[in-house]
C-alpha cells in the first residue's frame, strides 16, 4: 500500500476531536512530501538534528512535533520552530525549554510524559514525581512554556487489557491534574497517546492526539 491509502485508511480510524502526529522519524523528506500532498500537516520525529534538517528543506505550514527524548544541549536547535514538546520528563527540562522559547520570543507547547507501562526503559514522570512538580508551582513562572496536557506510551505487549489499563490511568491522571491545576487554562487539553500497534485502543480512552509511524510510513531500517 502506499502512504496516502496507509494515511488515509488512519484518518478513518480517528473521531473528529482527535489529530494525527505523522511520526517520520528515519524516513526521508520524499515519503513525507506524499503525506504533505495527502493534506496532513503534523509530523513527529524524535532526532533533533533530523527534524531541524526536515523543517530547512520542507514546506513551512508543515508543524513539527518532538517526540523523542530531549537532551538539554539540543533544544535550542528547535527553539525556533518546534509546535510542540511531547516529552518533558523533568523540571530542568521545562526551564531550559522556557530559556530557549524566551530568546526566540515564543512560547512553545509541551506535554508532561508520564511513565504509564510497566516496562522499565520508558521515560517519564511517575505519578507522584509529576504531582510533586505541579505542586511546587515554580513552572508558574516560565511563560515561555505552555503545558498543554500529558503523553504517555503503553508497554509494548498484545495484551489488549493491559494497554487498556495504562491508557485509562493516563486519562484519570489528565482529569486529576486539569481539575487541580489547570480549571481555567482552555490550552491544557491534550492526551497524546496511541501508537501504530494500539492506537485504537489509545482512543477509546480519550486520547486527543495519536502518534503513528509504521502503520503510514512502513517499517523503520535502524
Ligand atoms: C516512534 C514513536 C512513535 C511511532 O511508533 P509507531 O509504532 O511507528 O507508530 C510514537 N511515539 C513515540 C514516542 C515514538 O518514539
Amino acid at each position: 500500500m502506499s502512504i496516502q491509502a496507509n494515511l488515509k485508511e488512519v484518518l478513518a480510524d480517528l473521531p473528529s476531536g482527535v489529530r494525527l502526529v505523522a511520526v517520520s522519524k528515519f524516513h526521508p523528506n520524499e515519503a513525507i512530501e506524499e503525506a504533505y500532498t495527502a493534506g496532513q500537516r503534523i509530523f513527529g520525529e524524535s532526532k533533533v538534528q533530523e527534524m531541524t534538517q526536515k523543517y530547512e528543506t520542507l514546506p513551512k505550514d508543515i508543524e513539527w512535533h518532538f517526540i523523542g527524548h530531549l537532551q538539554t544541549n539540543k533544544i535550542k536547535y528547535m527553539a525556533p520552530y518546534v509546535a510542540m514538546i511531547h516529552g518533558i520528563d523533568s523540571y530542568k527540562l521545562l526551564v531550559e525549554v522556557n530559556k530557549q522559547a524566551q530568546k526566540c520570543s515564543r512560547v512553545i507547547p509541551c506535554l508532561l510524559q508520564i511513565h504509564i507501562a510497566e516496562e522499565e526503559t520508558k521515560f517519564g514522570f511517575s505519578f507522584d514525581e509529576c504531582r510533586e512538580m505541579l505542586q511546587k508551582g515554580d513552572w508558574k513562572e516560565l511563560h515561555h512554556i505552555q503545558i498543554s496536557g500529558v503523553m504517555g506510551m503503553a508497554t509494548n505487549i498484545d495484551d489488549t487489557e493491559q494497554i487498556k489499563k495504562e491508557f485509562c490511568s493516563l486519562n484519570t491522571f489528565f482529569k486529576e491534574i486539569k481539575r487541580t491545576y489547570f480549571t481555567d487554562t482552555e490550552s491544557f487539553k491534550e492526551i497524546s497517546m496511541g501508537m501504530s500497534h494500539d492506537y485504537p485502543i489509545a482512543i477509546r480512552e480519550g486520547s486527543t492526539m495519536v502518534r503513528v509511524g509504521s502503520k503510514i510510513f512502513g517499517e523503520r531500517n535502524y
